[in-house]
C-alpha cells in the first residue's frame, strides 16, 4: 500500500491533553478509496486505557465537572454542537477519507452528530426523580444519579455518528466517558475530543483513546473502574466484551448486528418503494447495522419491483468518497473479500445475481476496496445468504404471498434491528409493525434523519438497550431512592 500524505502522529487525548502512547507505539490508518495511509495514531496500551478511566474517575469527583450545575453541562455541550457545525465542512471530509463514505453522507453524519449534542444539551437539567406516597410521616424521592465513568467502544462504520450518540448522553447525564473507536477509522473521534476540550470540557471528561481491539479494546471492556459500557459492533465481539464487563458487574449496552427487512405489498407507491429500499442497502455501502438487507416482496410485485432495482444498482456511480459518488468503496481488503465470499456462497446455494456481484471494472477508479451495488434475487429464507449479516451492498430478495408469510418471514432470523413496511393499507402496516420483533419499525421509510430522537436497539442477537432519544438516559444514569421519616 503506497504513499503516505502524514505528517505528524495523532496523539491520543487524555486527561486532557494530546499525548503519545506510552510506549511510543503508532499505527497507520488507510483510506479505503485509494489504499493510502490517511494518517498515523497513537496506539493505546493498557497502561494508556488505566490512566483514561483513572481521569475519568477524577473528572467525576472534581468540582469542574461533578460540581457543576447540570444547565451549564448543557451550556457547554451546545458549544459543541455549534463548533461541529462550523467545522461541518473539513469534518466531513475527514470521515469521508477515513471511511470512505461520500461526502454528501459524511456531511450528513456530521449534522448528526451536531444535533444529537443539542438535543441531550437540552436535557441535561431535566433528568428528574420521582416522589413516592408511602403515607403520613414519610417522604420518598428518587434521585437519578451519573452511573459514573462510561466505557464506550465503537466501530469504524459511522465514526462521528456513533461517536456521538454515546458520548452527548454520557454527558448530559453527568458522566465521564474513555471512547475507543475502530482502528479502521478513529479520525473524527479525535476530533470530537479536540472540539470538547476547546469547548470547555474539564480534563478526563472525554477521553478518546484508539487502539486494536486485542488491546485497548480488551483493556477497557475488562478495566475494573468503569462503571458502565457501551459496545457498538459484532455479535462476536461484543459476547466477549458483555463476559469481560460481567467479571466486574458493570452493567452493558450493547448495539450489534442485523439482517433488516424490508416488506413490500404490491400496493405501495413503487418508485417511492424502490428509493427506500435501495438506499436502505446501498448507503454506505451497506455496511451499516440497521441496512435492509433483505427484501421480502409480495410475488405479484416482485418483477416489477426488481427490475426497477436493478436498473438503479446498475448505474449508481462508484468512485472515491470525496468526489462524492452514489456509493463509496469498502472499508478494507479484509471486508472486501468477505462480500464477495459471500456472494460466491448465495450462488453456490442457488440465489441469482440479478445485478452486481464484482469488483467494478471501470480503469478510472483508484487502487481502493470497490463493490458494485448487488441484488441476489430468487432467495430462500435458509440460505446464509438471508440469515447472516453481510455487511456490504448485497440485497437478499425472498418472494411471500400474504401477510401472514411476510410476518413469519420476518421474524425468522437470529436479528431484530430494523424493520420497513411498504404500503398503502394501514391495516396491513399496523398489523406488521406491532408483530415484527424488531427495536424499530418505519413504514413507507426507512430512517429518519438520522433517528436521534426516536430510542433505537436490538431484539434478540441485535442486542439490548436503547441509544438514542430519551430511553438512552436510562443508561447512563442510575437510580437512587432516599426515604425520610419525619415527625
Ligand atoms: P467489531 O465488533 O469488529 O469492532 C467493534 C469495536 O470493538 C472496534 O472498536 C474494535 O476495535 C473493538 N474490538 C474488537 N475486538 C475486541 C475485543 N476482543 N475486546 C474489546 N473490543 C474489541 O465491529 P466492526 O467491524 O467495527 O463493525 C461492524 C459491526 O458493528 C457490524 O456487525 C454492525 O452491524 C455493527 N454495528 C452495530 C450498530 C448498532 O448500533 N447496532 C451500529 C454500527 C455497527
Amino acid at each position: 500500500m503506497a504513499t503516505s500524505t502524514k505528517t505528524s502522529v495523532e496523539g491520543l487525548i487524555l486527561n486532557g491533553e494530546r499525548v503519545n502512547a506510552s510506549d511510543g507505539q503508532t499505527f497507520d490508518v488507510y483510506d479505503p478509496s485509494s489504499g493510502d495511509v490517511l494518517a498515523t495514531v497513537s496506539k493505546a496500551t493498557r497502561a494508556d486505557i488505566r490512566r483514561a478511566v483513572q481521569a475519568a474517575h477524577a473528572a467525576l469527583e472534581s468540582k469542574t465537572w461533578g460540581g457543576l450545575a447540570p444547565a451549564e453541562r448543557g451550556r457547554i455541550m451546545l458549544r459543541m454542537a455549534a463548533a461541529i457545525r462550523e467545522r461541518a465542512e473539513p469534518l466531513a471530509e475527514l470521515e469521508s477519507r477515513d471511511n470512505g463514505k461520500p461526502l454528501r453522507q459524511a456531511r450528513t453524519d456530521v449534522q448528526v452528530a451536531a444535533r444529537y449534542f443539542e438535543f441531550f444539551a437540552g436535557i441535561a437539567d431535566k433528568i428528574m426523580g420521582n416522589t413516592i406516597p408511602l403515607g403520613p410521616g414519610f417522604l420518598d424521592f428518587t434521585i437519578r444519579e451519573p452511573i459514573g465513568v462510561s466505557a464506550q467502544i465503537v466501530p469504524w462504520n459511522y465514526p462521528i455518528q456513533i461517536g456521538a450518540r454515546g458520548v452527548a448522553p454520557a454527558l448530559a447525564a453527568g458522566c465521564t466517558v474513555v471512547l475507543k473507536p475502530s482502528s479502521e477509522a478513529p479520525m473524527t473521534a479525535l476530533q470530537l475530543g479536540q472540539i470538547g476540550l476547546e469547548c470547555g470540557l474539564p480534563p478526563g471528561v472525554l477521553n478518546i483513546v484508539p487502539g486494536t481491539g486485542s488491546e485497548a479494546g480488551v483493556a477497557l471492556a475488562s478495566d475494573p473502574d468503569i462503571n458502565q459500557l457501551t459496545f457498538t459492533g459484532s455479535v462476536d465481539v461484543g459476547v466477549q466484551v458483555a463476559k469481560m464487563a460481567a467479571e466486574n458487574v458493570v452493567p452493558v449496552v450493547m448495539e450489534l448486528g442485523g439482517k433488516s427487512p424490508n416488506i413490500v405489498f404490491a400496493d405501495a407507491d413503487l418508485d417511492l418503494t424502490v428509493q427506500g429500499v435501495a438506499n436502505a442497502i446501498f448507503q454506505n455501502a451497506g455496511q451499516t447495522c440497521s441496512a435492509g438487507s433483505r427484501l421480502l416482496v409480495e410475488r405479484k410485485a416482485h418483477d416489477a419491483l426488481v427490475d426497477k432495482l436493478a436498473a438503479r444498482a446498475k448505474t449508481m456511480r462508484i468512485g472515491p468518497g470525496v468526489s462524492d459518488p452514489d456509493m463509496g468503496p469498502i472499508i478494507s481488503k479484509r471486508q472486501l473479500e468477505t462480500i464477495e465470499q459471500y456472494v460466491a456462497v448465495g450462488r453456490k446455494e442457488g440465489a441469482a445475481v440479478a445485478a452486481g456481484g464484482e469488483r467494478p471494472a471501470d480503469p478510472s477508479l483508484p487502487k481502493g476496496f470497490y463493490f458494485t451495488p448487488t441484488l441476489l434475487d430468487h432467495v430462500s429464507p435458509e440460505m446464509r445468504v438471508a440469515q447472516e449479516e453481510i455487511f456490504g451492498p448485497v440485497l437478499a430478495i425472498i418472494d411471500f404471498d400474504d401477510l401472514e408469510e411476510a410476518a413469519e418471514l420476518a421474524n425468522r432470523s437470529q436479528y431484530g434491528l430494523v424493520a420497513g413496511v411498504w404500503t398503502r393499507d394501514i391495516n396491513k402496516a399496523l398489523s406488521l409493525a406491532t408483530r415484527i420483533k424488531t427495536g424499530q419499525v418505519y413504514v413507507n421509510t426507512y430512517g429518519a434523519g438520522g433517528g436521534v430522537e426516536l430510542p433505537f436497539g436490538g431484539y434478540k442477537k441485535s442486542g439490548y438497550g436503547r441509544e438514542k432519544g430519551l430511553e438512552s438516559l436510562a443508561s447512563y444514569t442510575q437510580v437512587k431512592n432516599v426515604c425520610v421519616k419525619f415527625a
